[in-house]
């Protein structure tokens, strides 16, 4: 999404904030470097990617020294206390500079949120300034080979014994569990209860006793996502978030922030490089690409304004305007018909040729699908919006109200 910045309608408060920005800016970031928009943004090892993961945290850190970090946070928590016009200003401003905090943005904006709303005050107190420092990085430890889009299915069991429950189970497609200290961990507590509400949702330690993380090595050589076997880990009680038997409904925010995550998209125009493409191939004056490119452009434009309200109503803390799942669907939507047209104004030297150009078109082509299932499929969101937005009868479906434990599972 990209920001259109007018300085000239700044209150003096803002214009404060804003020359504070700069300054750190200037003093702590290096200028983006105008890169070829047919650069590839991939990893091609393990080590290149463990790199840009501890990049992201040292960023991150800098960010938190500065008063910078969670600026819509409260400041018994680490934050800045400040309005979602604080982050409107800051991402402007750092938009001209080669900084992110990479991956933990991602779980930061899916967990924080949910600590916000679901945690104790000795929960926030704890975590909220630790991963706003970046010293806890989390993953998220949700999907199962037998539970992904039905993830209420979910069966990694955990047994209380005292202070601390007992946790054995597989986790799998966890992005960056193998970099992560910490992880969001859903776990089965009450088998005899409905799926939905035998679930508890706990903070893990990745370097307790137990816990193999096994990176899933993908042909770029790097692995995006990791298997987490448990076996027999002990995690205290103190670290429930929520209700024990009642982590659906935190776990339900976290897939709401994660679906605005997503749906905001990494701040780069991709009608930019296709109108470029187009222009590089001579085909710009081509009726049909011309429309596509139009289509391009106006999901860009929506995307943009639906995010910025979407996000705007997270950092109040407030429920969204609008549910989230459907930036999700349409940026998935959108990934998809870019990197056909990609495909389309390239032709056979997109698929075949060697030039920067042909490589990021096929990039994006093999890339177009990935968004339309990390984060729930399509058609989970649409089932989402089915029933939450639309108010249409649930999904039928025999195994709501029975028992967990007695659901056939494969
Ligand atoms: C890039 C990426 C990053 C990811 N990161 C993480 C992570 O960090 N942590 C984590 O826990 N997981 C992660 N995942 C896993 C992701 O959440 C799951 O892959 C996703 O929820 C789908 O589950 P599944 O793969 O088991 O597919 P399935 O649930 O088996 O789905 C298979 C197909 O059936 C369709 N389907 C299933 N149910 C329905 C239905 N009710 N109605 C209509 N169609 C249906 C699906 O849409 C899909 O097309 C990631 C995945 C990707 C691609």
């Amino acid at each position: 999404m990209t920001i259109t910045e007018d300085t000239s309608t700044d209150t003096p408060e803002q214009a404060e904030f804003r020359a504070e920005v700069r300054a750190f800016l200037a003093a702590n970031a290096k200028p983006r470097q105008e890169d070829s928009p047919f650069a590839i943004n991939a990893h091609t090892s393990e080590a290149e990617a463990r790199e840009a993961f501890e990049t992201g945290c040292r960023w991150q850190r800098t960010l938190f020294e500065n008063n910078l970090a969670g600026l819509t946070y409260p400041v018994e928590y680490g934050g800045r206390g400040g309005h979602p016009w604080h982050e409107t200003i800051y991402r402007e401003e750092a938009a001209r500079y080669d900084v992110s905090s990479g991956f933990i943005a991602a779980t930061m904006a899916m967990l924080l949120p949910t600590l916000m709303k679901h945690a104790s005050d000795e929960q926030k107190a704890y975590y909220v300034p630790r991963m706003l420092s970046a010293e806890i990085s989390i993953c998220q430890l949700f999907s199962e080979p037998g539970a992904g889009s039905d993830l209420a299915s979910l069966a990694c069991r955990a047994v209380r014994d005292g202070d601390e429950f007992v946790v054995t189970g597989q986790k799998v497609w966890n992005s960056a569990a193998q970099f992560c200290n910490w992880g969001m961990l859903l776990t089965r507590t009450d088998p005899d209860a409905p799926k939905h509400q035998g679930i508890t949702f706990v903070l893990v330690d990745m370097s307790s006793p137990g816990i193999e993380v096994r990176p899933l090595v993908q042909p770029t050589g790097a692995s995006h996502f990791n298997e987490v076997f448990l076996s027999e880990v002990r995690v205290p009680v103190a670290n429930v978030v929520g209700e024990i038997n009642g982590g659906w409904a935190p776990a339900r925010t976290v897939l709401s922030n994660e679906s605005a995550f997503i749906g905001g998209g990494s701040g780069q125009s991709l009608f930019e490089t296709l109108r470029l493409l187009a222009e590089r191939f001579g085909v710009l004056d081509d009726p049909v690409i011309r429309q596509e490119l139009a289509v391009a452009y106006s999901r860009e434009k929506v995307l943009g304004f639906v995010g910025d309200r979407i996000m705007s109503a997270i950092r109040r803390r407030e429920v969204p305007p609008v549910d989230p799942s459907i930036l999700k669907l349409f940026i998935a939507e959108s990934k998809v018909h870019s990197g056909n047209l990609g495909m389309r104004i390239a032709g056979p030297a997109g698929q075949a040729g060697g030039s920067e150009e042909s490589r990021w078109v096929q990039f994006e082509l093999i890339n177009r699908f990935g968004i339309s299932i990390g984060g729930g499929t399509n058609e989970v969101q649409r089932n989402n919006l089915a029933e939450r937005a639309l108010g249409l009868p649930r999904e039928p479906g025999y195994d709501k109200t029975k028992p967990w434990r007695d659901i056939p599972r494969s």
